[in-house]
């Protein structure tokens, strides 16, 4: 006999937390949160759609983590700690092997960053997911896009391009390692929690790295009011992708990749060695270029301008 909703709940999304500011999680009409004074609420949401954002044959706990990286990297990238999550499921059926993988992802990642899903929504259709994730931060430490000055150093973190590398692999079908290591970091990336928590109150911008580092770097940059300049020799190509794939390759995944969960951020120059030594050594940090005056982008190679096409990865091209 298939599970009814309500059991589904209770079998799969309602184990409790440990985070004494849950006043009521699952199983009243809402939540019950306690903000502490002088922090303010920090809330993302992202949706994930079967056959757009995942993989109809993905693996289930796969999907679970991906759902909730997304937002967690966006908490990440205001400097925020992670706090609640409400989950929004639409499910075709309820196919336990599915909802047990599913749920095993998510509350894997919920685990490592403290995150106790407090709620959601449960119905029967395509399989789309929305989580709605909340944090705290204190407001004037809060990392934005908007605070990129001129003079400023510009980074990014760990290894952009893998993850959009790892796609191609399954998007080419046919047997598929599931230790290969770019396919790992399609399924499984680490939302930047700690480094966005190191650079809060330090970073003068931020923003994660989801549609591509070139078509990022034009956002913070409108919303800054700056331009940057962006060294391509300094671009961090990782081990993994410079063994697959050809140089040229290597650095069109880097810039058009999205969803490896990097943060691409500002440092005011003077402050940026003392911060860069007060980052977590677990992730990489690759100074990248500078902010400048004017508007927008300027690529160079080696110090001469270079010409690359804007716009994000192509998956399909
Ligand atoms: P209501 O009808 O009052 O909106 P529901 O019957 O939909 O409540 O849900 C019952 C409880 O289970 C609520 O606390 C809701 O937040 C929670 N819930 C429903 N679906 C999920 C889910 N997928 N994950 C976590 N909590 C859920
Ligand atoms: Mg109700």
């Amino acid at each position: 006999m298939p599970l009814g909703e309500f059991d589904l709940i209770a079998r799969y999304f309602s184990r409790g937390s440990t985070r004494s500011d849950v006043l009521l999680g699952v199983g009243d009409d809402a939540a019950l949160l306690e903000v502490p004074a002088g922090r303010a609420l920090v809330a993302a949401t992202d949706t994930l759609v079967e056959g757009r954002h995942f993989l109809p044959d993905a693996p289930p706990d796969s999907v679970g983590h991906q759902a909730l990286a997304v937002n967690l990297s966006d908490l990440a990238a205001m400097g925020a700690d992670p706090a609640w999550a409400l989950l929004s499921l639409s499910v075709p059926e309820s196919d336990e092997e599915w909802l047990g993988g599913f749920a095993a992802g998510l509350y894997a990642l919920a685990g490592r960053h403290d995150v106790a899903l407090v709620g959601g929504d449960t119905v029967r259709g395509p399989r789309v997911i929305t989580i709605t994730a909340l944090g705290l931060v204190e407001p004037s430490r809060a990392l934005r896009r908007s605070g990129a000055r001129v003079g400023d150093l510009l980074y990014v973190s760990g290894w952009p391009g893998e993850a959009a590398a790892g796609l191609e692999v399954l998007r080419r079908g046919g047997p598929v390692a599931a230790a290969d290591p770019l396919v790992r970091r399609c399924r499984y990336a680490e939302p930047r929690v700690a480094l966005g928590r190191a650079l809060r109150g330090r970073a003068s911008a931020a923003m994660d790295v989801s549609d591509g580092l070139l078509g990022d770097l034009a956002k913070l940059c409108a919303a800054s009011g700056v331009g940057a300049r962006l060294d391509l020799e300094r671009l961090p190509v990782s081990s993994s992708l410079a063994t697959r794939h050809a140089r040229a390759d290597c650095e069109s995944l880097v810039l058009r990749g999205g969803d490896d969960y990097e943060l691409l951020f500002t440092l005011p120059a003077d402050a940026a060695a003392a911060i860069e030594a007060a980052t977590p050594a677990a992730v990489p940090l690759h100074r990248i270029g500078a902010i400048e005056e004017g508007r927008g982008v300027r690529c160079l190679r080696d110090g001469r301008p270079a010409d690359i096409e804007a716009g994000g990865y192509d998956h399909f091209a």
